[in-house]
């Protein structure tokens, strides 16, 4: 692949691409062959501030144009993306493992946020309120809250990136990124169009490199308004106390534990084909992936006979190839975790329906069998903690108030799901769930028009939808005296 070479200075700063000071590099791998991909600039603390300084110098001017300037800006990037989808999804599958046809997906969700909060950019509006006092006049003005940092992770190198950078440009923000050390290649061709669709430089700047250097800079630095963050709710918890001395707005989307509940009354192979699809989407490694499944006893036997005959159809293997479903784990500490769990949930009663460990596949790749288990407890890690692989437990329940508290009983709010075809139990169900999206018969709720984000330990702030831009704001109140 010849586009690799440029990548060896991947540090973008005032529009202009550099490698480290010190020289450093890092290496990229391919998950699934374990072969080096390229190297990319290790930058830190001087990178960082540099960038910090870039982006402070272009906010005046950037926050300054009219919506409608920004916005053209952000339709081309999204015109862009599309026009170039096979390039970036198979550069996305090299660095990250997906298959192909799940990066062309997410290749499309990054253009759709370019879409769509380019149409936002024109409805940011503020609030006249009628006064109680005469003659005075209120007034509320949204305005950017200025320079914002943007963490991302590997499991979604592109569109998590789309779904930050395009509301806060759109706001009129200019933005730090640091992406995942794991997957940056999708970051730089993401950084490409931005520059090429005509984002003047220094309005985004991006930093690859080490993440605690970089995030002590970013999370100390006056200048950084707001911090955006997508990852583990441990990273996360770092962020928002090193945040605590400069007093940044936060939006954070941490980890989850979604349970999907299927009740008696469910079409139960649209259950079937959707909870495998949710599981087993990305390996297993995503925030909103099912990570337990609560199914009603009267339908245990023949759910559990649908699932194991779609699980058998799934095709492991290089994401590149047409016909993979299922690709590796992004790194060996990954599928350690996965093991761990199966084996915690073996020693306490759980049985194997479908896989149960590594899977060999002619690649280097740490790749994992799509497993069903069932039988599962509540005392076994795999139903409390997130496993972000293809691990899927089976619990029976009886009782809708019992399985509704065993759902909500979690740090974790992100996502839950259930199925069923009484609407008077899915209105039911769908409110008592202690959730920040709930999917009722759909396991695929993300969309760049509707807000994406969890409760309790799972984050705070919504991205997507009208509200996303709105984490990028300030609003500004105006009390006017008319004399
Ligand atoms: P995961 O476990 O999925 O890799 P992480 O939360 O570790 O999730 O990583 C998500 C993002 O957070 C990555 O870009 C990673 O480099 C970054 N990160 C990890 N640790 C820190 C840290 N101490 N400070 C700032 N960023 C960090």
């Amino acid at each position: 692949m010849t586009e690799l070479k440029h990548y060896h200075h991947s540090i973008y700063i005032d529009g202009k691409w550099e490698g480290s000071e010190s020289g450093k590099t890092a290496s990229v791998m391919n998950p699934a062959t374990l072969e080096k991909l390229t190297d990319v600039s290790f930058g830190g603390r001087i990178e960082t501030q540099k960038a910090i300084q870039s982006a402070s110098l272009s906010f005046p001017e950037w926050s300054k144009k009219t919506a409608r300037e920004r916005s053209r800006i952000l339709y081309r990037v999204h015109e862009l993306l599309l026009e170039r989808l096979d390039e970036l999804a198979t550069i996305l599958t090299l660095e990250q493992g997906k298959p192909l046809k799940e990066a062309k997906g997410e290749i499309r969700a990054s253009a759709s946020f370019f879409l769509w909060y380019a149409e936002e950019a024109n409805r940011l509006y503020g609030e006249w309120i009628p006064s109680s006092l005469p003659g005075k006049r209120l007034h509320v003005i949204p305005q950017p809250v200025g320079v914002i940092a943007a963490i991302t992770p590997w499991n979604f190198p592109s569109s998590m990136i789309a779904r930050k950078v395009a509301p806060a440009l759109a706001a009129g923000c200019t933005v730090v990124l640091k992406p995942a050390p794991e997957t940056p290649l999708s970051a730089i061709e993401l950084i490409t169009i931005l520059d090429e669709a005509g984002v003047p430089p220094g309005v985004v700047n991006l930093v690859t490199g080490d993440a605690e250097e970089i995030g002590a800079v970013l999370m100390k630095s006056k200048e950084v308004r707001l911090l955006t963050f997508t990852g583990s709710t441990d990273v996360g918890k770092h962020l928002m106390r090193g945040s605590a001395d400069t007093v940044k707005k936060l939006s954070l989307e941490l980890g989850g534990h979604a349970p999907i509940l299927v009740f008696e009354d469910a079409d139960l192979k649209r259950a079937a084909t959707q909870t495998i699809a949710s599981k087993f989407r990305n390996s297993g490694q995503t925030c909103i992936c099912a990570n337990r499944v609560y199914v009603h006893e009267d339908i245990m036997d023949e759910f559990t006979e649908l699932l194991k005959e779609k699980l058998n159809q799934l095709r492991p293997g290089n994401g590149l190839k047409d016909e993979i479903d299922l690709g590796p784990l992004i790194h060996r500490q990954a599928l350690d975790k996965v093991q761990a769990q199966l084996e915690d949930a073996l020693h306490k009663g759980a049985k194997v329906l479908v896989g149960g460990g590594p899977l060999s596949t002619g690649l280097k790749g740490h790749f994992y069998s799509p497993t069903l288990l069932k039988d599962a407890t509540d005392q076994m890690d795999v139903m409390s903690a997130e496993t972000f692989g293809p691990l899927l437990p089976l619990q029976s329940f009886t009782d809708e108030e019992e399985v509704i508290q065993k759902a909500n009983d979690t740090d974790y709010g992100l996502a839950a799901y259930l199925f069923t075809e009484n609407l008077s139990r899915a209105t039911r169900v769908s409110e008592s769930l202690a959730y920040g999206i709930v999917g009722i018969n759909d396991v695929f709720p993300a969309v760049a028009e509707a807000p994406f984000g969890g409760i309790k330990q799972s984050g705070v702030g919504k991205e997507g939808g009208s509200q996303g831009i709105h984490e990028y704001v300030n609003l500004k109140y105006i009390s006017t005296a008319i004399h």
